[in-house]
């Protein structure tokens, strides 16, 4: 596997060394099936990585590993990369008892608030590709039993991945400013089965790099209050969600944050803000190992 440096490469520093040291006790990098990933060390059956934009074979401004269909990479380099992520996540992260072939499933996202099972979603015929734009979800939930051989696969390039993990089952949100505020976590605890006691913030849009208007900055202090908005024009997703997160009863010490800024790191991480609309997508899959 040949790993492709960026020539907005900002750091020699490797990847497990940006991750923030409060944070590393949970999430470690990994090499799976010659694929760096950083993978979540969750409770019980829950499994969780995140993938960077290295080891893929898109080209130019989707090198490498792009997941997404829904820009304008090749569909055939998109699926080979695809390949890659289920290979990965079958040669070292599932139970050696699966016999099923991993799916994944990867929902159409539009920065709204609907959260729905991964199986559910998956029975409807969506979200196996060339995904449809008329059944929009931001966030699916993984149960044990109910989605087996099923992986949720949400794509990313700024906005906020969020896993929630209960006891019985946990949630991958696509969480967008708009869906931040708009409430995608709060919808995502109500479409689990008991209350997420974990989460996991994944790389994405930092608040040294989330400028916006004063109308946003003001939603957001009138809801978060005032400590996500930083020197008057800069929000602070990673705190909004955070506070969203406390109030499902995440304690904050369970609440794990790499401080991943995609816009920073955008050698690892594509980066909608800092690259423009023609870029990629990196993800974050979730799935269970078989009991
Ligand atoms: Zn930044």
């Amino acid at each position: 596997v040949t790993f492709v440096r960026h020539d907005g490469a900002l750091s020699e520093v490797p990847l497990a060394g940006r991750i923030d040291p409060a944070a590393r006790a949970r999430l470690r990098v990994c090499e799976w099936a010659g694929l760096e990933v950083i993978e979540a060390r969750l409770p019980g059956p829950f499994r969780v990585m995140f993938t960077t934009r290295q080891g893929g074979v898109s080209a130019g401004p989707y090198a490498s590993l792009n997941l997404s269909y829904r820009v304008d990479d090749d569909p055939k380099l998109v699926a080979d990369n695809r390949a890659w992520v289920a290979a990965a996540v079958d040669s070292r992260g599932r139970d050696i008892a699966s016999q099923q072939p991993l799916r994944l499933i990867s929902p159409t996202q539009v920065h709204g608030v609907r959260v729905v099972g991964a199986a559910e979603y998956a029975a409807a015929g969506k979200g196996d590709g060339c995904d449809s734009i008329e059944d929009p979800c931001d966030g699916l939930v993984i149960h044990p039993l109910l989605d087996q051989g099923l992986a949720a696969l949400l794509l990313f390039a700024d906005c906020v991945p969020l896993v929630l993990v209960g006891e019985v089952d946990m949630a991958v949100v696509h969480g967008g400013w708009r869906g931040i505020l708009d409430g995608i976590v709060r919808q995502a605890g109500r479409a689990m089965t008991g209350p997420p006691g974990l989460a996991i913030i994944g790389p994405s849009l930092g608040p040294c790099c989330f400028t916006v208007g004063r109308e946003v900055a003001g939603a957001f202090a009138d809801r978060f209050g005032t400590h996500v908005v930083v020197e008057e024009e800069r929000v602070d997703l990673w705190a909004a969600a955070s506070v969203a997160l406390e109030e499902l009863g995440v304690r904050r010490g369970q609440i794990v944050n790499p401080r991943l800024c995609t816009a920073c790191n955008r050698d690892l991480f594509y980066s909608y803000r800092a690259e423009g609309p023609t870029t990629g997508r990196h993800g974050c899959v979730a799935w269970t190992a078989a009991a």
